[in-house]
């Protein structure tokens, strides 16, 4: 057996199924009838006819069954003659219930043919079962025969038609919605392809989809093909001219010089019109179009059209949606994509930096955004121009860019080196300080979203640290932020349930130990105790944003404290509330305090307002002009555990304050017959800028003896008070007045 000869006829056969719209060269015909004479007679009437164009190819079967197993393997006839008598009396009649209903052919056209005049069946077999004729045999003769089949197949023609513009139509309503969504142009051309066949049943091979301009460079002028399948794959992107077959070029460069569809014996190019490209589908055919088909096709054209000009927007979408606009680097969940390909591919030696611009928000505020812009494209710039090659870089935050790399290459060292210089933004030239938190894939916790999380805690930690400008991340970095998170959640928990509690602690005049203030101190009571101290709390609560709420309810309860205790007072009383950075942030600070001291009817003077030393350091826009307008008020401020920070006598000078308050260090170091330098050098300081001074953290009358030598004015401390609840503090201050 020759196997190569049987495989050629499998594929011939196979390429006849896959192309039933090529002009079928003969109308198929069953013959169905349980009369030999019948059968022959048909042949002979029919032998060498020619009807509608088309010769006819004769199927025979000998009885209802016969019919039945033929029809079981192909169901293309156009006309079927039946006979009605043959097994039983009624066996074609049962026969035609058979196609129309369980076979679903109701496209093909049947023609009774009976022997016996008696045996006409009931008329609604007729219209139930879409009949075309009924004649006796002896009426149909040659001449007879040849009209009701010529009219049955003109009548299929007419029904297939219809049925298959129908078809057609469904296709195009779907090729629309799914090119719809196709939205980078080769998969859109690869739509067209896949529709196209489907819609006219083409083989895949010989259709090439083109357009006007490149799809990956500026060239906008030449013809590129931009889809094709089969052996034309290869050439997808590639120009036009590279295409060997020049009746595809000359077809395709004819479509969109005459701007129309063209149809051709055996191809046929479709236009393509967008709002910004041109484009045409060249179809290879293998005859010439049916009038419905191409009117099909021109329909679908026309909607693939309207794709084609969405295309151009979409892929500006799709670039917008994975891209930074301003530094056009990829976008976090492009970068987050990029991590889970690396880490699918295992690289060894691999590492996420994130890179964060130090003190962006002041150039921000300072300089203006354009300016802010700027660098941060500069940034980009520069990165770009260092990392290019094995490492990805994205822009993933405002002010925090992230590499993916090798290790080798991203070290501290080398990524801080990148910032040596400064950057040149229109007249300024910037320098620029970064934090960087690292995460080696294989301690990324597997997924892209936590490899970018953990290099996230990295740099948290970074910006944390004082001795070095980054960190890497590790396993206990997880733990510790878990019961951070916690924390915060409970935290918030027992707030919200009123289980947050303010105390107070005493200020004094040192040289009379008059009372003259109190601080307002936060506490989280437990069942033991408390559940952390504020030292641990309140950064927790700076953190999440909580403090201003936080902040804002220790207000409402200071302004009641200050009516329960001013008048156990003869001289005024001062109440010291502290204040953290996300308070300023809200940008309404100082509307807040000013309602609440309206509604609890506290003079603004009796108010001192805390800021730590670094608040007033980090964000000095932002927080000396709210502090202007408090101070406006007649609300006074406190620089907090001063001393600790790092401000020159320049930053001091421009912040609008009154009080310096000398940091529980510095008092720390008086003891023992030394006294105190940082704790002399600060009232020095104060003094020459005209500020008040109060000393925190007294403990011994050696201390307080000190800094009253010093001309330190006030103190507060465990030597003269602990701070304690508002009722016990209330039955202290009254027994100390009962006592003078
Ligand atoms: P701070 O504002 O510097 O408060 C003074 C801290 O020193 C208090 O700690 C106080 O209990 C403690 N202290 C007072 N006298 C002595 C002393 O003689 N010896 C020693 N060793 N310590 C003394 P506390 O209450 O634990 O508060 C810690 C920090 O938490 C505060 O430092 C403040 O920064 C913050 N904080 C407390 N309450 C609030 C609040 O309502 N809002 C904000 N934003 N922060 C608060
Ligand atoms: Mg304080
Ligand atoms: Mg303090």
């Amino acid at each position: 057996m020759n196997d190569n000869n049987q495989n050629d006829e499998l594929i011939l056969l196979e390429d006849e199924a896959a192309n039933p719209r090529r002009p079928a060269s003969r109308w198929p015909l069953l013959v169905i009838d349980d009369d030999d004479e019948v059968h022959a007679a048909t042949r002979f009437a029919l032998a060498d006819q020619t009807l509608l164009g088309r010769h006819l190819e004769l199927v025979h079967a000998r009885s209802a069954a016969e019919a039945r197993a033929i029809l079981a393997a192909r169901r293309d006839f156009a006309v079927i003659l039946l006979d009605v008598v043959m097994e039983t009396d009624d066996a074609g009649l049962a026969l035609v219930g058979h196609i129309r209903e369980t076979l679903g052919m109701w496209e093909c056209r049947i023609i009774l043919r009976t022997g016996q005049p008696g045996y006409a069946p009931e008329l609604t077999v007729f219209n139930n079962y879409d009949i075309n004729d009924y004649r006796t045999k002896a009426e149909l003769t040659r001449t007879r025969l040849i009209t009701a089949i010529t009219a049955a197949l003109r009548s299929f023609d007419q029904i297939r038609t219809i049925a298959e513009n129908r078809r057609g139509l469904e296709l195009i309503v779907k090729a629309v919605a799914d090119l719809m969504e196709q939205h980078a142009l080769t998969q859109f051309a690869e739509g067209v392809l896949t529709q196209m066949t489907a819609l006219l049943k083409l083989p895949l091979d010989g259709i090439v989809c083109a357009q006007r301009g490149s799809p990956f460079d500026d060239d906008r002028d030449r013809l590129y093909i931009v889809g094709a399948a089969g052996k034309l794959a290869p050439l997808i992107a590639a120009p036009l001219d590279d295409l060997g077959d020049s009746v595809v070029r000359t077809a395709i460069e004819e479509t969109i010089t005459q701007s129309t569809h063209q149809f051709g014996l055996d191809h046929t190019t479709l236009y393509l019109r967008g709002a910004e490209q041109e484009g045409a589908v060249y179809l290879d055919t293998g005859g010439p179009l049916s009038e419905a088909d191409r009117q099909l096709v021109a329909v679908f054209a026309a909607n693939i059209s309207a794709c084609f000009s969405n295309l151009n927007y979409m892929e500006k979408l799709n670039f917008a949606a994975y891209h930074d606009a301003l530094t056009h680097l990829s976008n976090r969940s492009n970068f987050i994509v990029q991590l889970e390909h690396a880490l699918r591919d295992g690289q060894q030696g691999q590492v996420v930096a994130l890179i964060d611009i130090d003190h962006f928000a002041d150039i921000n505020d300072g300089l203006g955004h354009d300016v802010g812009n700027e660098l941060l494209v500069a940034v980009a710039t520069r990165l770009e121009g260092a990392l290019y090659g094995d490492c990805r870089l994205a822009r993933i935050g405002a002010d925090v860019f992230g590499v993916l790399g090798p290790h080798e290459r991203l070290r501290p060292e080398a990524l801080t080196a990148l910032f040596a210089m400064p950057f040149e933004v229109g007249e300024h030239l910037l320098p620029v300080n970064v934090k960087l938190g690292y995460c080696r894939l294989e301690d990324g916790g597997g997924s892209g979203f936590n490899l970018l999380k953990r290099a996230n805690i990295a740099l948290n930690g970074a910006k944390k640290h004082l001795s070095a400008d980054f960190d890497y991340f590790s396993c206990d970095m997880e733990e510790h932020t878990r019961w951070r998170l916690d924390l915060i959640r409970q935290l918030k928990h027992d707030f919200h349930a009123e289980r947050l509690a303010v105390w107070y602690q005493p200020q004094v005049a040192i040289h009379s130990g008059e009372v003259v203030g109190v601080e307002a101190l936060l506490r989280w009571p437990s069942e033991a105790g408390f559940v952390q101290p504020p030292s641990v709390f309140v950064p927790l609560a700076e953190y999440s944003g909580l403090i201003v709420e936080i902040g804002e309810w220790v207000l409402s309860e200071a302004c009641k404290a200050y009516h329960v205790l001013s008048p156990l007072q003869e001289s005024p009383l001062r109440i010291a509330v502290n204040v953290s950075m996300p308070q300023f942030r809200t940008g309404n600070l100082t509307e807040r305090v000013a309602s609440r001291l309206g509604s609890s009817r506290v003079p603004p003077s009796a108010l001192e307002l805390e800021i730590t030393e670094s608040i007033a350091m980090d964000e000095p826009k932002t927080v000396i002009a709210a502090l202007e307008s408090l101070r406006a008020l007649g609300i006074s401020v406190a620089i907090d555990d001063f001393g600790t920070g790092y401000s020159s006598l320049a930053q001091l000078r421009a912040l609008p304050i009154d009080r310096l308050k000398i940091d529980r260090a510095f008092v720390d170091e008086i003891r023992d017959g030394k006294g105190g330098l940082f704790a002399e050098t600060i009232v020095t300081l104060g003094k020459k800028l005209g500020l008040r001074l109060i000393a925190e953290g007294v403990e011994t009358p050696e201390q307080a003896g000190f800094l009253r030598a010093l001309g330190c004015g006030e103190a507060q401390g465990f030597f003269y008070a602990r701070p304690m609840p508002l009722e016990e503090l209330r039955d202290w201050l009254a027994a100390r007045q009962a006592r003078q």
